[in-house]
């Protein structure tokens, strides 16, 4: 079973990619429209009276898509930092967001300085990669709620469509996985189709102010790359000692987390230079031996951690469809209205986008701005800025 959830979380990686690309092609569409507008209102200044009620007419007409689109460009600006922020609280710290006019961040803050680092260290291992990763996780999490709220679907689609895809996560079944995971997408979407006018309306006005900054940013890929990894090395660390030792392996995650946690915790100074590693793998492991010996995760433990990957991925799934649905929409619209310039337009932005995701970029706490290589306002790089606490 370990191969399986080896396999389960390269598919995870997959799915988070592929999420980034729809969401490169998502902000291309909001950089086409933003440019078109520009672009309108230069031509309406050289056009006659007449032909400019025409104009107005028509703009008025096309603002009733862009007005909700540009607004969700805030609303989802406010919302991801929102995410972090509540994680954070979640992690015993002051929660804080700062908009920027490039972009916002939430810092992770104690709410006093020393000892108010306490809790911080304390619930970092397990939390701090949920915290980078709140805003695509939130966002999944209200759609699902929306579908719950509006339909008779209930979470027992979710676990019931997992095992299939587990299934096929055998190196010798591969050939299966795409048929498992559109079966268990369709488990979910089945429900979506019976949501009538009403959820579709729910939907879509969801998308519109949450897509816009619905994924991870680069930065937050970093700051989630250690705990990334650390989760993933205890998950198949976790899967191997259930099933080679089935009876001793909760108490051996138990103990053998625990005594990770302890070496993170006291082998340097609280709120500095964190060894990662011990303490994030040494939590999930620590975690892991709990809900074993709990029972939560079921007869077969190994199985289990398989299935929530699983899980995680359908729900991740269903958010790319859905943000997949909402783009074809957006050139369905397009491409009835004849702008075809406005796809050509978000074609092309795209894969600048995209490319963001992998270039990580520094912030500035004190000109509050977000740059890559020398912060725009003072100049400083940021190395300069982390040696005195405004940023990095
Ligand atoms: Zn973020
Ligand atoms: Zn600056």
């Amino acid at each position: 079973m370990w191969l399986h959830v080896l396999a389960l979380i390269a598919l995870l990686g997959l799915v988070f990619l592929g999420l980034e690309i729809l969401h490169a092609f998502y902000r291309g569409v909001i950089e086409a429209q933003h440019e078109d507008v520009l672009r309108d209102t230069e031509a309406s200044k050289s056009e006659g009276d007449r032909k400019r009620l025409v104009w107005l007419l028509y703009q008025l007409l096309r603002s009733l898509v862009n007005v909700p689109i540009m607004a969700g460009v805030k609303v989802s600006l406010i919302l991801h930092e929102s995410l972090h922020a509540i994680v954070h609280a979640a992690m015993g710290g002051r929660p804080r967001i700062v908009l920027c006019p490039n972009g916002g961040y939430a810092p992770l803050e104690p709410w006093v300085g020393g000892i108010g680092w306490l809790p911080i260290a304390l619930t970092r291992p397990a939390l701090g990669g949920v915290a980078c990763l709140a805003p695509v996780l939130g966002g999944s999490l209200l759609y699902l709620s929306l579908l719950l709220w509006l339909t008779p679907a209930d979470f027992s689609h979710l676990t019931a469509a997992s095992p299939p895809i587990v299934d096929a996560c055998a190196p010798a079944k591969l050939g299966d996985l795409p048929g498992a995971l559109l079966r268990g997408l369709r488990t979910l979407l089945d429900p979506a189709r019976r949501a009538g006018v009403l959820g579709t309306v729910a939907l879509l006005v969801a998308v519109i102010l949450t897509a816009p900054s619905l994924t991870p940013s680069s930065t937050d890929f970093v700051l989630a790359r250690r705990h990334l990894v650390g989760h993933s090395i205890a998950a198949v660390l976790a899967a191997l000692a259930f099933e080679a030792i089935p009876r001793a392996a909760p108490w051996l995650l138990i103990l053998v987390g625990a005594a990770g946690f302890v070496l993170y915790f006291l082998s340097r100074k609280i709120g500095r230079d964190w060894p990662d590693y011990p303490g994030i793998v040494g939590m999930t492991l620590l975690l892991l031996g709990i809900l074993a010996k709990t029972g939560a995760l079921g007869s077969l433990p190994a199985r289990g951690i398989a299935s929530g990957i699983a899980v995680v991925i359908e729900v991740l799934l269903f958010t790319g469809s859905i943000l997949l649905a909402f783009l074809l929409l957006i050139v369905l619209l397009n491409l009835v209205g004849l702008q075809f310039d406005a796809i050509g337009l978000m074609l092309r932005k795209a894969p600048g986008e995209l490319k963001d995701v992998f270039t990580r970029f520094h912030t500035c706490t004190k000109c509050n701005l977000h740059f890559h290589g020398k912060c725009d306002g003072c100049g400083r790089t940021p190395e300069e800025l982390r040696a005195v606490g405004e940023g990095g």
